[in-house]
């Protein structure tokens, strides 16, 4: 008997619906949560259509989740009933190996559990994710929402902030270096105001004149039209980092060659080969590091919430009514949204 109302993907083409789930009792080191808000992810596009060709149906999408804490299980110890807390793209890994020692539970060895569309590691049971009212973690992959921040608006930082974040800091961006954020989605533009927080003069490339004034009203300090071979040409070796967060296929040769000697180029969207080819002497010739990125650990998870609590940023939203959860897949496909749609669980709730 399903205990908890969800939405899910039966097919390719079914589109997300209603659908019943069971959550597990919670286990001696689990939290169990009631779900306020989850963020709309590309990755949940993409499962749901099984663009990967992974995907094992039904599907229930989700992994920018907050909510509040209903039960916990014997052996926790940093939970209470009521905590206002997150949970982002995994919800297990072996705890055991070099990365998971390390709190780089995203490189897990042995591959980490993802919050949706994984196989539970002690039941083998499919995980489930947050469009859903209710979902039950071990604390280890579960963070606190500071009190500070909307806890709506912090739901996305759980997969775009902490995706952007944690580059950003692992390559040390400090005051004063300049940073380029290519790209201009949910990612790109969280990127941006970390790099900002951190100190950094930041530039965005876009394609498209038209994002020029929102690229400012972002925070960026120039905009460089990636598609204008002048501009490109004028930007060589400007940059220290550059931050790519483009999904897609794109010739990453001119950024490289925007990059100063020593300067780092971090892809965090693509996943595809790269192609055109790199030209491999841009990076010989100058030292020049082409980097990638996955998520980011569950400290530093926690990091990232706390480090937007205290510089007051947050994702910008547009809440979402989760009946209409279809529609927003047509425009996020469309690049239609700013920059990241929140569904509000209470609307499944109601459902
Ligand atoms: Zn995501
Ligand atoms: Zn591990």
């Amino acid at each position: 008997m399903a205990n908890t109302k969800a939405y899910a993907a039966q097919s390719e083409t079914s589109g997300v619906a209603p659908f019943g789930i069971d959550r597990r009792e919670p286990r001696p080191d689990d939290v169990s949560i009631e779900i306020d808000y989850c963020g709309v992810c590309h990755t949940d596009i993409h499962f749901a259509e099984n663009d990967w060709g992974m995907t094992q149906y039904p599907v229930v999408p989700g992994h920018e989740i907050v909510g509040r804490v209903t039960a916990v299980g014997s052996d926790v110890t940093g939970f209470q009933v009521g905590d206002v807390v997150g949970v982002g793209c995994m919800v297990d890994s072996c705890r055991q190996c070099s990365a998971c020692e390390a709190g780089l539970e995203q490189y897990c060895l042995e591959g980490n559990t993802p919050t949706y569309n994984g196989e539970d590691r002690h039941d083998h049971s499919v995980t489930y994710g947050g469009y859903s009212e209710q979902v039950v973690v071990s604390e280890r992959f579960v963070v606190k929402v500071p009190e500070k921040l909307d806890p709506a608006a912090a739901a996305p930082l759980l997969c775009a902030g902490i995706t952007t974040y944690s580059p950003l800091r692992h390559y040390g961006v400090k005051a004063g270096d300049r940073v380029g954020v290519i790209g201009m989605g949910g990612l790109g533009h969280m990127g941006v105001k970390f790099a900002k927080a951190l100190g950094a003069e930041v530039t965005i490339f876009t394609r498209s004149d038209s994002k020029v004034a929102e690229a400012k009203k972002q925070g960026a300090d120039h905009v460089i039209i990636s598609t204008d071979e002048e501009q490109m040409a004028a930007a060589a070796e400007t940059f220290d980092v550059m931050l790519d967060t483009v999904p897609v296929q794109h010739d990453l040769n001119p950024y490289l060659n925007s990059l100063k000697f020593d300067g780092k180029h971090i892809i965090v969207g693509l996943l595809e080969p790269v192609d055109p080819a790199l030209e491999a002497a841009a990076l010989v010739m100058k030292r020049r590091v082409l980097a990638g990125s996955l998520i980011g650990g569950m400290p530093e998870t926690q990091e990232v919430l706390d480090f937007c609590a205290e510089h007051d940023i947050t994702c910008d939203i547009e809440m979402l009514d989760i009946q209409n959860i279809n529609a927003a897949y047509e425009r996020m496909k469309k690049g239609d949204v700013k920059y990241r749609f929140v569904i509000d669980m209470q609307t499944l709730k109601a459902a």
